[in-house]
């Protein structure tokens, strides 16, 4: 999930540019400058790209905006002579035209690396395609709307201290909106419409709005990150920007805060779970669970749980089939830690299943460097459960992070189970087919919203 990140100085428009004159007058008091159609390549046919260049202008970047450096390494380039300017995709390639490089002063290409990794940053391509499916909006100019709103969400504020305003910036003040916004509030309060015709050249990439471009290498081309390296990404900056409170802006500050929401109460979740567990018929072997603690004693009447002596063994399935976003799966590992934390710290306690179609093997929290998420396919959370099941020693909590959109089992397991859900509108198809009921998680599981 994600939601929502938002503002802060860095950046610049990634599409940008240089001269002209407005197309068109402004009907308006103070009209701010008109976005100008970036100049068009120079005819040499052979330019190459002039990489230190366009590297030296990333140092700045990292220098004027230092929060933003594990992002900013983490692009990788791709020269491509059909791209308009510099544009990214979901898989954190970085597409440039080597003409747009070399007619581009350093200081404002170094806000076009700003803009462009905010984009990826923001999660802006799952938040765009999300907001496309809630609101039916599936015309040919909803890409280029989304991309307006996505500019609109990163340029408001980006530029200054060191990074200069390039004369094309697509802003807010343009339709005398706040500056303030997110992409979808853009979206919902402004039609757009009346800029698409002279921002036709807008051209963020697939990493802006979601629209597959022609340069794309897509998923499993060369050079593009993987998504445990892009969860990787999204949470360092995160985690730099709140651990190094007054380096960064308040719209990061806050997209830190957001896009990584607070971790849900694992330790109280995990004790209820335990708890409840050991009273079921038939899964109460384990007496601890059964015997109140010490301390009970000296209060009448109250029985403590004695999770903290002997916590529970976990083993947590994350839904990693394509429904799940780069951000949820981010949020999903958040998770992760704070039941390790919830369990004192015991992370041979703790297992981890990927599970989309199919479930991968059930990793140990302490045998693995970082999780590995694999997946992107269909899902059937019935195969994470069955493969947790098989476990030994075997889990006595089974931790579910989906969105919700599979088959559960049809009997409950033979050990409690929380399932923190991601949460999803209904479906369009739910709309249009009346007689479809999407199938809950069971009742036989304690459910939790994530985000
Ligand atoms: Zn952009």
């Amino acid at each position: 999930m994600t939601g929502a990140a938002k503002r802060q100085p860095a950046g610049t428009t990634g599409t940008t540019t240089t001269t002209g004159a407005a197309k068109r007058p402004v009907p308006r008091p103070k009209p701010p400058p008109r976005p100008v159609r970036p100049t068009p390549p120079p005819p040499s046919a052979d330019s190459a790209l002039p990489l230190p260049k366009l590297l030296t202008a990333r140092l700045h970047a990292v220098k004027v905006r230092p929060y933003l450096a594990d992002a900013l390494f983490a692009l990788r380039v791709v020269e491509d002579r059909s791209v308009p300017t510099m544009a990214v995709d979901p898989y954190w390639r970085c597409y440039v035209s080597p003409a747009f490089v070399a007619r581009t002063p350093v200081e404002e290409l170094a806000g076009v690396w700003v803009h462009e990794v905010s984009h990826l940053l923001r999660d802006h391509h799952a938040r765009g395609e999300r907001y496309a499916r809630e609101h039916e909006a599936h015309g040919p100019g909803e890409p280029l709307r989304r991309n307006i709103a996505a500019d609109f969400e990163i340029n408001d504020d980006i530029y200054g201290d060191g990074l200069p305003r390039p004369a094309g910036a697509v802003h807010p003040e343009l339709l005398d909106l706040r500056a303030d916004l997110l992409m979808e509030e853009y979206l919902r309060t402004a039609s757009l419409s009346g800029l698409t015709s002279d921002l036709a050249w807008l051209d963020c990439g697939s990493g802006a709005d979601g629209r597959v471009r022609p340069w794309d290498l897509g998923p499993g081309g060369a050079f593009g990150l993987s998504r445990q390296q892009r969860d990787a990404v999204r949470f360092r900056v995160a985690e730099g920007i709140r651990g190094r409170p007054g380096t960064a802006p308040d719209g990061w500050r806050r997209w830190a805060d957001e896009a990584f929401h607070p971790p849900q109460p694992w330790r109280r979740l995990l004790g209820a779970a335990v708890r409840s567990a050991a009273s079921a018929p038939g899964v109460g072997e384990n007496h601890t669970y059964r015997r109140p603690s010490r301390r009970s004693a000296a209060v009448p009447g109250v029985v403590l749980p004695s999770l903290r002596r002997t916590p529970p063994r976990v083993c947590v399935v994350i839904d990693t089939s394509g429904s799940v976003s780069d951000a949820e799966l981010g949020s999903a590992l958040l998770e992760v830690a704070a039941i390790s934390r919830a369990v004192g710290g015991r992370r041979d306690l703790v297992s981890v299943i990927s599970c989309d179609a199919a479930a991968g093997i059930a990793v140990p929290l302490c045998r693995a460097e970082g999780i590995e998420l694999i997946g992107g396919g269909g899902t059937d959370l019935r195969s994470g459960f069955a493969r947790a099941l098989r476990t030994r020693p075997r889990p006595d909590v089974i931790v579910a992070l989906t969105d919700g959109q599979t088959p559960w089992p049809s009997a409950p397991p033979p050990c409690r189970t929380v399932v923190g859900l991601f949460p999803r509108p209904p479906r369009a198809q739910d709309k249009e087919d009346p007689g479809y009921v999407p199938e809950g998680p069971p009742a036989w599981a304690r459910v939790v919203t994530i985000g």
